[in-house]
């Protein structure tokens, strides 16, 4: 599994991770550099591993169905990327 990242300084369990939507091909699973997505037995991906999520967003914008949802847990601290790109 990849280090977390240097660049965005979050503690572990900063970011909730949520999937709503999912067609099960996997794109957020690939693109996720710290594995926080897995599969489960339907083969739709689950969110195994939420507490290293670090809030890259790269799932959310890889996601075809929109599914996947990344909310700072304390947004005062850990901006959304909206919040940062305003
Ligand atoms: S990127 Fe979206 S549709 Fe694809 S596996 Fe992940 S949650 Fe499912
Ligand atoms: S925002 Fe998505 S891709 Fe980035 S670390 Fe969190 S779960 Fe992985």
């Amino acid at each position: 599994m990849a280090a977390r990242s240097q660049l965005i300084e979050a503690p572990l369990h900063a970011y909730a991770v949520q999937v709503s939507r999912c067609s099960g091909v996997g794109e957020c699973a690939a693109v996720c550099p710290v594995g926080v997505f897995g599969t489960d037995l339907g083969g739709r991906c689950a969110v195994m591993n939420e507490e290293l999520c670090f809030g890259c967003m790269a799932c959310v914008a890889q996601c075809a169905e929109n599914g996947v949802a990344v909310t700072p847990r304390d947004a005062r601290r850990y901006p959304s990327v909206e919040e940062l790109l305003r």
